[in-house]
C-alpha cells in the first residue's frame, strides 16, 4: 500500500529537504537508479523503495513539507543550486535576527547526503571570501548568511546611528563532549595555519547562565566586525574540523558542529525602550539593544551504526549520535505538540507539554534557539540514490515529526 506522510501548515519550524544530484559513482554503478522523485514546482516528493526481491517491491512513499530543493533535474528546469537554498531557508533568519529574536538552522541526514555542501559549500572554491569578496557561487548557507548580515549591517548604519557587536564560536560536539574549534595558539583572525591544539585541550563543560540560558564555560568568542574577519575564522575552525577529523578516521562525519553568532544592536539616535515612560528626570537613559543568537549546525551523520564488527569506541560513538539525535527528534516534536496544544504560532509549548532538552548536550545547548519566540529551520538532505533508500525514507520520516 502507498503512504503519505505530511507537514501541517502553521509553525515557526521551517521544514525543507534537498535532494543532491546522483554522484558519478552512482552514475557508473548499473544497478542503482534515482528513486526520489519531485514534481514539478511543489513542495511533493515520492520515493521508490524496495527491489523486486524485497516484500515492499513498487510501494511509493509520498511525502509533503514546506520547501523541497532538487537538484537531479537533468534539463535543470528547477535546479536548486546554493543561492536558491539559501534564500529559501537561511535568507528569512536573518530578518528574524535583525528583529532580535534567536534562530537555529540544522542540517540531517545520512553521511554523503550533502550536510556540509549545504551548510559550508566547496570551501576551497571560496578563498576570494577571504579577502572580503563575496561568496562563490558553490558556497554554502553559512558563508552566505554571514556575507548578508554584515551586507545588512553596512546598509543599516548608513541609515541611522548604530552601535553594532558580532561575535562568533565555533565549537564541535563528539561522544557528548565539547571542543572548541576556534581555540588556536596565538592565533588571529587573520591566520588561518595556526597550530590546533584542540586534543590537547579537555573537553568544555556546559552550564546554565541566568539570563542567556546554557552555555559552554571557557568557550572562545571573538569580535568580529567584518564579512573578511568573518570568514577567516570560519576557516580557522574549519581547519581545526578537518584536522581533527583526519586525525581520528573522519570523524567529522560522526560529531555535530555548531557555529554561533551573537549579534547585538543598539540604536544610538534615540533613547526608547526600557525608559521610555519615564515621568521622572532622575530615570537614567537606557537605550534599546537587541539581542540574537543564531547558531548554524552541521549535524553528525543520521545512518544507523551497524553495531556488529564494531570495536568499543565505535560503539560509544554509535550510541551517542543515537542519543543527541533522537533527542533532537523528540525536542522538535514535543515543541510542535505545544504548538497543537495550544501554544499558537510563536508558543513554546503548553506547560503540560515536557521538552526533553537536557537529555543530550546538543540539545541542552540549542535550547533558547529551538524553543519560545525563537525560528528553526531543519534542512533534511537526502540522497536520490536506489542504494540509499532506507536511510532517505528515515530521513524523510523523521523530517515529518518537527512539524
Ligand atoms: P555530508 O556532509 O552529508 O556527509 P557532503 O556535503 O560532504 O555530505 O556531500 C557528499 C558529496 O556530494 C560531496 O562531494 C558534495 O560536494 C556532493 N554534493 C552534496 N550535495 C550536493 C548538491 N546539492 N549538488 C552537488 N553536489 C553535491
Amino acid at each position: 500500500m502507498d503512504s503519505f506522510h505530511s507537514v501541517s501548515e502553521e509553525s515557526n519550524m521551517i521544514v525543507a529537504v534537498r535532494v543532491r544530484p546522483l554522484n558519478a559513482l552512482e552514475c557508473t554503478r548499473g544497478q542503482v537508479t534515482n528513486v526520489v522523485q519531485v514534481h514539478g514546482t511543489s513542495n511533493e516528493l515520492t520515493v521508490q523503495a524496495g527491489s523486486s526481491a524485497d516484500a515492499s517491491a513498487g510501494v511509493t512513499h509520498f511525502f509533503s513539507y514546506d520547501q523541497v530543493y532538487y537538484s537531479c533535474d537533468p534539463e535543470k528546469k528547477n535546479y536548486a543550486g546554493q543561492a536558491k537554498v539559501f534564500e529559501g531557508t537561511a535568507g528569512p533568519l536573518i530578518e528574524t535576527a535583525f528583529d532580535g529574536y534567536n534562530a537555529c538552522l540544522f542540517a540531517y541526514g545520512q553521511t554523503g547526503s550533502g550536510k556540509s555542501y549545504s551548510m559550508m559549500g566547496i570551501e576551497a572554491l571560496d578563498d576570494a571570501a577571504l579577502d572580503g569578496g563575496p561568496p562563490h557561487d558553490e558556497a554554502g548557507i553559512i558563508p552566505r548568511f554571514c556575507h548578508e548580515l554584515f551586507r545588512r549591517i553596512e546598509a543599516l548604519k548608513a541609515e541611522q546611528q548604530l552601535q553594532v557587536e558580532v561575535e562568533v564560536s565555533y565549537f564541535e560536539i563528539y561522544n557528548e563532549k565539547i571542543h572548541d574549534l576556534l581555540s588556536v595558539q596565538h592565533a588571529s583572525a587573520s591566520s588561518v595555519d595556526s597550530t590546533p591544539v584542540q586534543q590537547q585541550r579537555p573537553a568544555l563543560k556546559v552550564r546554565e547562565h541566568p539570563i542567556f540560558g546554557p552555555y559552554v564555560v571557557d568557550l572562545s568568542a571573538h569580535s568580529v566586525d567584518s564579512y573578511s574577519a568573518l570568514r577567516n575564522w570560519l576557516a580557522v575552525g574549519n581547519s581545526q574540523r578537518a584536522t581533527a577529523s583526519t586525525a581520528m578516521n573522519d570523524k567529522s562525519s560522526r560529531s555535530h558542529s555548531i557555529f554561533n553568532i551573537v549579534l547585538n544592536l543598539t540604536d544610538l539616535s534615540s533613547d526608547d525602550g526600557l525608559s521610555s515612560d519615564t515621568d521622572s528626570e532622575s530615570v537614567p537613559s537606557l537605550r534599546q539593544t537587541r539581542r540574537s543568537k543564531i547558531s548554524l549546525v552541521d549535524l553528525a551523520g543520521s545512518e544507523r551504526i551497524s553495531v556488529s564488527g564494531s570495536n568499543g569506541e565505535r560503539i560509544r560513538e554509535g550510541v551517542s549520535i543515537n542519543k543527541s539525535l533522537l533527542t533532537l527528534g523528540k525536542v522538535i516534536a514535543a515543541l510542535a505538540d505545544g504548538r497543537k496544544a495550544g501554544g499558537g504560532h510563536n508558543g513554546p509549548s503548553t506547560p503540560s507539554t515536557f521538552v526533553p532538552y537536557r537529555e543530550s548536550v546538543l540539545t541542552w545547548l540549542l535550547r533558547e534557539n529551538l524553543g519560545g519566540n525563537s525560528k528553526t529551520v531543519m534542512l533534511a538532505t537526502i540522497s536520490p540514490a536506489s542504494l540509499h533508500a532506507d536511510e532517505t525514507l528515515a530521513t524523510l520520516r523523521y523530517a515529518c515529526k518537527a512539524r
